[in-house]
């Protein structure tokens, strides 16, 4: 009896340790892989609070069965590549380098908003563009997706509705019946937010072109995401460096984990090490958005610019490897799946 109740006690002092981490999951082209075009990534918090961060290009649809359960839909901005104005054709088809991918003309992230029934959490700006599409794929007749009545939700919410908040805005999202819920506040992101004229109407379409003009839903955004075990991850979305990443990101918001987008357009090959070291200073890293084929058999490619700035940066830095999952507790450190 002794012995068992010992045990029980190990496991009433383990266990509540081990629910206490915050799951991260990427879902890309290749399984086991880092691909070029891989952006989406699934939080899931302790208290079951289930978040997707940016559809893009590399989830199947909206019912794509990795996915699972999702409550809120993240979107940084309208870059194809984000808001999804493609999607997988399917899991491991075509190469790393370049997936396999075919249009997806409402986008990935309002076909998850609305198979999900998730809320939207982005800009006023660019949910009015996510309510028109997910009231095209409901179709005529359908109540109109709008703003979510209040900026405290419980998850599930009853239909798919979406922040109502801009920069610095601050929206939670909580369980039934948990204590606390999960923070969500919108940051600046230095880069730029037209979207893809594939998705816009025929007419939109040609006005644009005869000015050799693009549209912009206002600045693109980056997130930070209180967690309720105490991890506040940054996601940078595309950006350069610019000092919010100190000020507002490190200083305001103390981030122990960061995201961070890299690829060529923003420039983070060449500055990434001095924004982690010298501004963001996380305790842990995750890359993702690459845009090469990092990986092979699950192993970073050495010739690759990722490597290159993976020795570079100070702190433990991981890379969002499809389909595997990462646990991350509230200090920002790593504790499985790294
Ligand atoms: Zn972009
Ligand atoms: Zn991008």
């Amino acid at each position: 009896m002794k012995i068992v109740c010992a045990a029980f006690a190990f496991l009433l002092a383990a266990f509540p340790a081990l629910a206490q981490n915050v799951k991260i999951t990427p879902i890309g082209s290749h399984p086991g892989e880092m691909c070029a075009n891989d952006r989406a990534m699934i939080f899931e918090d302790p208290t079951g609070v289930r978040v997707l961060y940016d559809a893009g290009p590399t989830v199947t649809g909206g019912n794509d069965p990795r996915l699972g359960t999702v409550h809120l839909v993240l979107l940084t901005h309208m870059h194809g590549d984000h808001v999804g104005d493609l999607k997988l054709k399917a899991v491991g088809e075509g190469t790393c380098a370049n997936s396999a991918r075919v249009p997806a003309p409402n986008s990935t992230t309002a076909e998850v908003v609305a198979a999900k029934n998730a809320v939207l959490v982005t800009t006023r700006a660019m949910a009015g563009f996510v309510h028109n599409k997910v009231d095209i794929i409901h179709g005529s007749g359908a109540k109109p997706m709008d703003f979510c009545p209040t900026l405290n939700v419980t998850v599930p919410v009853p239909a798919a509705c979406s922040s109502r908040i801009d920069m610095g805005g601050v929206f939670t999202a909580r369980t039934q019946g948990a204590s606390q819920g999960v923070e969500f506040t919108i940051v600046y992101s230095a880069h730029d937010n037209a979207v893809s004229p594939a998705l816009l109407t025929k007419g939109q379409q040609d006005l644009l072109k005869a000015d050799g003009a693009q549209l912009q839903y206002g600045p693109p955004v980056g997130f930070v995401v209180k967690f309720t075990n105490g991890l506040v991850v940054y996601l940078s979305s595309d950006t350069a460096v610019f000092g919010d990443m100190k000020t507002v990101i490190h200083d305001y918001h103390k981030a122990n984990l960061a995201v961070i987008n890299l690829g060529p357009n923003p420039g983070l090959f060449q500055s990434g090490a001095y924004a982690i070291d010298e501004l963001l200073k996380p305790a842990s890293v995750i890359f993702t958005h690459v845009n090469e084929a990092a990986t092979e058999g699950g192993k970073l490619k050495a010739n690759t610019q990722t490597a290159a700035l993976m020795k570079q940066v100070k702190a433990p830095s991981y890379l969002a490897i499809s389909e595997r999952t990462m646990e991350f507790d509230g200090k920002g450190s790593c504790v499985s799946g790294c």
